[in-house]
């Protein structure tokens, strides 16, 4: 006898996008020591954290240094000036009512997205947009509920709902009946949004079923345009079957400081074997007591500051400029004759790749003539074939050289 494995891990796909990336850049870097390489493939933030941000952190550090102020353990769902200030300002203006043990901070809507799915039975159908954040995906191959992996990329047991320019990134909703959905609005890679109809659909779909949504709105803050939803809870009935996900990292910097919540309303149900009805909030209540041990004081301060004036509109601002590069991404492929989507209420622009050519051929292309790095869309699951994604997350400079040296190259098509 010898110590078994979690056999699942061996389903994964290897983490192959950006580790080939990595390759491909080191590569062209060492046969071109002089070239100044661009990347506009990240997916992390570069500006620093607002002011009032650094100013929150630094007084609760001073705290932490006085016996007075001085914190040991937090409650593991966050404290109560971060849970309220949330409610208030992202949700009560928004006319939605939550409750405090409704929200969950964390210290990330990857950990939040990635373990949610342990509530859940293990023969529950999953069902993900394609193209999709692998984090979905990864982790419930990890629990046994993916199934195997086939030539096409895909999980035999997972449903895939594609999303591409034919249906204008409007998944449909799945033909045979799905347990957990997972929807990511506005959507990493893509950059598109759902509509309030659209997700309405959805809402009543998981009523019927009783299924749940697993709804990630991780970059709520760049939605623009008015009829977007900003939550899901704005859609009726949704308090009974959504559970939403949001991040400091994208909205104030917080990539590298690590916070978010996750709200899980008390009417979201999940079902037993025998049919009866158990509120997940308690479930997911166990599992952080159980396996979390809170968000540093610290960090809930610093992210708490976001919620003041000056706060406001330091993150509007940082905002701001992110968007300002996505606009120039997008007028610039515009101009050169790309098909170009997203970058309107979301930091990413998903591009149509000129016919004939793959994902990584373009990827290729981009780098040894323009030093320009981003995403082949493949990356983000099988019908991302065909497609590329930038982001808006580099500097100024960096955004406008890299759109000049795409204009710059010769035969696109
Ligand atoms: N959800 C989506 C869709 C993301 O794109 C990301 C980060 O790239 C995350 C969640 C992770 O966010 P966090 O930094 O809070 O873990």
């Amino acid at each position: 006898m010898a110590v078994r494995i979690n056999e699942n891990y061996l389903k994964l796909r290897g983490s192959y996008l950006f580790a080939e990336i990595g390759r491909r850049v080191a590569a062209f870097k060492q046969r071109n020591p002089h070239a100044r390489v661009i990347s506009l493939g990240i997916g992390d933030v570069t500006r620093p954290l607002p002011r009032a941000v650094i100013e929150s952190l630094h007084q609760a550090v001073d705290e932490m240094g006085r016996v007075e102020t001085f914190k040991g353990y937090g409650p593991e769902q966050g404290y109560d000036f971060l849970i309220k200030r949330i409610i208030e300002y992202d949700y009560r203006s928004r006319g939605i009512e939550l409750e405090e043990d409704e929200v969950f901070i964390s210290d990330g809507s990857k950990c939040d997205t990635g373990n949610i799915q342990e509530i859940f039975g293990a023969d529950n159908i999953v069902a993900v947009t394609d193209p999709v954040y692998p984090v979905y995906v990864d982790t419930n191959v990890m629990a046994g509920r993916a199934g195997n992996l086939d030539e096409s990329g895909k999980y035999d047991r997972i449903v895939y709902l594609p999303c591409n320019a034919e249906n204008n990134f409007i998944p449909e909703l799945p033909k045979q009946r799905v347990d957990m959905i997972y929807l990511c609005y506005p959507n990493n890679p893509t950059g598109m949004t759902l509509p309030k109809s659209e997700l309405k659909k959805w809402v009543d779909y998981a009523r019927e079923n009783k299924s749940i949504i697993l709804y990630d709105a991780a970059y709520e803050a760049y939605i623009r345009e008015e009829d977007v939803p900003h939550s899901i809870y704005e859609i009726e009935g949704a308090k009974e079957v959504a559970i939403e996900f949001r991040s400091f990292s994208k909205t104030a910097g917080f990539t590298g400081t690590r916070c978010a919540y996750t709200v899980v309303p008390k009417k979201v149900m999940g079902y037993t074997q025998r049919g009866e009805a158990v509120p997940l909030n308690r479930l997911w209540n166990r599992r952080q007591t159980t396996k979390f041990n809170g968000v540093s004081y610290i960090v809930q301060r610093g992210a708490a500051a976001i919620y003041t004036e000056e706060g406001q509109k330091q993150v509007r601002e940082l905002i701001d400029y992110y968007m300002a590069n996505a606009a120039i991404i997008r007028q610039g492929l515009l101009e050169m004759g790309f098909q170009v989507f997203g970058g309107i209420n979301a930091p990413y622009i998903w591009l149509k790749i000129p016919e004939g050519m793959d994902s990584w051929t373009f990827f290729d292309k981009l780098l040894n003539e323009a030093h320009v790095v981003g995403t082949p869309g493949v990356g983000f699951g099988p019908s991302g074939e065909g497609y590329f994604r930038l982001t808006a997350f580099g500097s100024r400079e960096d955004t406008r050289e890299a759109i000049e040296r795409l204009k710059a190259m010769k035969n696109f098509c």
